[in-house]
């Protein structure tokens, strides 16, 4: 706990090495969205108007869908003010930018900078962490998930990847829409019925085929991608009492031409030390905490934090570890005993949760 820091500490520390363009926004990165924004419309005319075969219709899909992504990194960079300060302006084009996920600038706004940024990995308030054994053991439906076998559900956990986002959106959306204020509901639901109406219309206009191709693939491979950066990018952390992006957070890495094109989100350690400044800076971030902190920093090709996702439980126990609550097979987490290289686990006899009183027992005391 003494060890933990909040972003602002890292951010003081790390500033006075930054040059000062590194905190003004950086309008040019609308440039990279125009192209996308261009394609889409190119691969949208080309199926619509042209019958093609199936394999040329799903190579049309794929690209589509890297767009789509593409678009939702700079609508993230664009709603945290880094590529244009105008207000009204910022939720414009981040609006644009998310047009094809369907999340209203507002709501992310709220969503994401709000309460994931502000509290980041804490159980209760991050909406992007995932539960504690205590709050599984009191949902009927993850009590029932939970009983299937690690296997199969790591397998459907991957796979659902390619639904995440847009669920979560919608989740989020039910959750936020009463912390509004009643002048401000309307506008946030506006942002969000306008998208989905716009992809419904899309479906009358060009008949199911070519929807599914045009629109509903792409949004699938979409959410795959984003999601696999979201996912990993706490997931394999503890949850902390301090908002410490070097404790909460991993950076991955991918080939630098995918973070060219994905607005180097990958960096989000970095990202969660300065969220308003723009991703350009964040490789020169990078080397700063690299050569301050070396010892706490995390960092992992996405492939092997997706490997390590795969073979780790999603429920936390007692904020460090991760859990099996079927079988009672206990992880540790980034920082806390998780080795991605060899991941290995402690076998808890007689762990289990009680379905009658939801009250979680374990024979070892040592927990
Ligand atoms: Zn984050
Ligand atoms: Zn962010």
């Amino acid at each position: 706990m003494k060890d933990l820091h909040t972003f602002g500490w890292y951010a003081a520390r790390i500033s006075k090495h930054l040059p000062k363009e590194a905190f003004k926004p950086v309008p040019k990165r609308l440039l990279g969205g125009l192209a996308y924004l261009c394609i889409v419309i190119l691969g949208f005319l080309t199926i619509g108007f042209f019958p093609l075969h199936p394999f040329v219709n799903l190579l049309i899909s794929l690209i589509i869908g890297f767009c789509f992504s593409g678009l939702g990194f700079l609508g993230h960079e664009i709603l945290h003010g880094n590529v244009v300060k105008k207000p009204w302006l910022r939720d414009f084009l981040g609006a644009i930018a998310f047009w094809p996920l369907s999340t209203g600038p507002q709501l992310w706004r709220k969503w994401h900078n709000m309460n994931h940024h502000v509290h980041t990995q804490h159980d209760e308030n991050d909406p992007d962490a995932w539960p504690t054994l205590e709050k599984i053991s009191q949902t009927k439906f993850l009590n029932w998930i939970y009983k299937l076998p690690f296997f199969i559900r790591s397998l459907c956990a991957f796979a659902s990847l390619g639904i995440q986002f847009t669920a979560h959106s919608i989740k989020c959306f039910t959750i936020y829409i009463r912390d509004f204020h009643p002048k401000k509901q309307p506008k946030v639901w506006i942002q969000a019925i306008l998208p989905w109406g716009t992809w419904i219309g899309l479906l009358f206009v060009m008949g199911f085929s070519n929807w599914f191709f045009a629109y509903l693939l792409p949004l699938l491979i979409a959410n795959f991608i984003v999601m696999a950066y979201i996912a990993t990018n706490h997931r394999l952390n503890p949850l902390v009492p301090v908002n410490d992006p070097l404790a909460n957070s991993l950076t991955v890495t991918v080939p630098k031409w995918v973070d060219v094109l994905h607005f180097n989100f990958s960096y989000h350690t970095e990202h969660h030390i300065f969220p308003t400044m723009s991703s350009k800076y964040y490789p020169l971030v990078k080397k700063h905490i690299k050569r301050m902190w070396p010892e706490r920093y995390h960092e992992m090709p996405m492939s092997k934090a997706l490997l390590a996702l795969l073979k780790t439980p999603r429920v936390y126990y007692q904020q460090d570890d991760l859990v099996d609550p079927n079988g009672g097979k206990i992880y540790g987490s980034l920082g806390k005993g998780l080795n991605p290289e060899n991941i290995q686990h402690k076998q808890i006899d007689g762990f289990y949760t009680n379905k009658k009183d939801t009250h979680i027992q374990s024979n070892d005391k040592s927990l």
